[in-house]
């Protein structure tokens, strides 16, 4: 059995005052016997501070976005060795958020993926289809070629030491959550696409799905088979619902 993952994207949200309050918070409220990973994406600047806060290691830190090259005169951009470097395990790549306000295509993803990797980080791949490709009908489509991009340019290898998240975009922070068949569906159907090349890699894949997880809908959604954790944002600025939802997961273990 896959063990379930709870990752909390904090996006830009909070001060550096208010995101140590949300980290002492969850340190003393998420049991450390529950069998589940936990790990929370602060803004970059406070990456240290989280790293410091959490260093017995029961919640792991994670970077929401990575530079896909290694090093240079990429003013502003920061590397996944600088990002291993300050303590960091995890580190988002392709949010929706950051192929649409920063226009990263399929080709820079695959290699910030290769990136993480290389740095010796976890790279989460988010894939998902907005509204009008879901509605026709091109959902399977959209993240085919959002997965298969990954997998042509660097194999399907990456993907024993990487996390997959389904969040369909028009779930994201709208409070409209697909509904657990629905995201069984499209896990299963990545699952698959990932089984055609290597049925190891898929059988061990971490499956999340994210679009405004909450406590209310977490455990319905995880107790789909296919469905190994969240990607949790609204929700993870509270540490009373992020617990909850982290409950949720350890319940499916
Ligand atoms: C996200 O930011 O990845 C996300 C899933 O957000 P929310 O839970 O708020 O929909």
């Amino acid at each position: 059995m896959r063990r379930q993952m709870v990752a909390g994207n904090w996006k830009m949200h909070g001060s550096r005052a208010a995101n140590q309050a949300l980290l002492a918070e969850l340190e003393m409220s998420l049991k450390a016997e529950w069998p589940i990973d936990i790990v929370v994406f602060p803004p970059y600047v406070y990456l240290g501070d989280a790293v410091r806060m959490l260093e017995d290691g029961r919640i792991a830190v994670g970077a929401q976005d990575v530079c896909a090259e290694s090093g240079g005169a990429f003013t502003g951009q920061v590397s996944a060795h600088m990002l291993k470097d300050v303590g960091c395990s995890f580190c988002l790549v392709g949010h929706s958020e950051r192929r649409r306000w920063y226009h990263e295509e399929d080709a820079l993803v695959a290699r910030k993926f290769a990136a993480a990797l290389e740095a010796g980080l976890t790279p989460v791949l988010c894939v998902g289809e907005t509204l009008d490709e879901r509605e026709a009908k091109q959902t399977e489509a959209v993240i085919a070629r959002q997965l298969d991009a990954v997998i042509a340019t660097h194999g399907v290898g990456g993907f024993a030491r990487a996390i997959l998240a389904y969040e369909p975009v028009w779930a994201i922070g709208t409070g409209r959550t697909a509904s657990p068949e629905q995201a069984q569906a499209v896990h299963s159907f990545l699952r698959d696409r990932i089984h055609l090349q290597d049925a190891k890699i898929a059988r061990h894949l971490r499956i999340l799905y994210g679009g405004s997880v909450k406590a209310g809908n977490a455990a319905e959604l995880f107790s789909m088979p296919d469905v190994d954790g969240g990607l949790v944002g609204g929700a993870s600025l509270s540490a009373e619902e992020f617990q909850q939802i982290c409950a949720a997961a350890a319940v499916r273990h």
